[in-house]
């Protein structure tokens, strides 16, 4: 079987489902952060995962004759890995929610954009229909918003957490743990 199980941002957002499915694993995949997150539970060999194709098929072979989980930060369905890898999605908690949470803005109201080792496209088009949450690396330039007020989320449940706001032309993006939300 073939797990893709999401460990949340804190080690406190591991469900009891993700645990039970880490304990029961033969072998577990991940980043160096996800491993980490789950760490309490792991007893199993565990790997650190390559992102590209090749991997991901590999892992699915894998699987047909042991228990492989792959870990996933926040949520897999979220920029993840649940997209990429054919297996059972098992939901964790995102920093969208963890974003939206501090923000008190409801998910429905938001339009979620993936900048995160990507090009973000059409984002004026979309300013105008919602408020627009940005999953944000180094490389996301905010100033395209110009003197509009917006705020950086940046490391939520690290020690270094920090919420600023302020005009875009004013602010840069520090951290690779950002998020950026603009106001309609
Ligand atoms: N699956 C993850 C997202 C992976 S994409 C989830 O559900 O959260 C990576 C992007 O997620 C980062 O560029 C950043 O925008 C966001 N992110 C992940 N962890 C974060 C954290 N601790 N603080 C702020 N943003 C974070």
């Amino acid at each position: 079987m073939l797990y893709v199980v999401g460990v949340g941002i804190c080690k406190e957002h591991l469900t009891k489902r993700a645990i039970e499915l880490i304990k029961n694993a033969d072998l577990i995949y991940g980043s160096k952060r996800a491993l980490k997150l789950a760490e309490d539970y792991i007893s199993c060999e565990k790997r650190l995962i390559k992102y590209c194709i090749e991997e991901y098929s590999r892992i699915e072979k894998e699987s047909i004759d042991k228990n492989v989980v792959v870990l996933s930060t926040g949520d897999p369905m979220v920029s993840g890995l649940g997209s990429k890898i054919n297996g059972i999605v098992e939901p964790g908690i995102s920093s969208v929610q963890l974003a939206l949470a501090k923000l008190g803005i409801d998910l429905c109201d938001v339009a979620v954009v993936d900048a995160h080792a990507k090009k973000a496209e059409n984002l004026e088009e979309l300013l105008k229909l919602r408020h627009l949450l940005i999953l944000a690396d180094k490389n996301f330039d905010v100033s395209v918003f110009g003197d509009k007020e917006i705020y950086l989320i940046e490391n939520l449940c690290m020690r270094n957490e920090n919420i600023i706001f302020g005009k875009a032309v004013d602010l840069d993006v520090k951290s690779d743990y950002t998020i950026v939300f603009v106001r309609r």
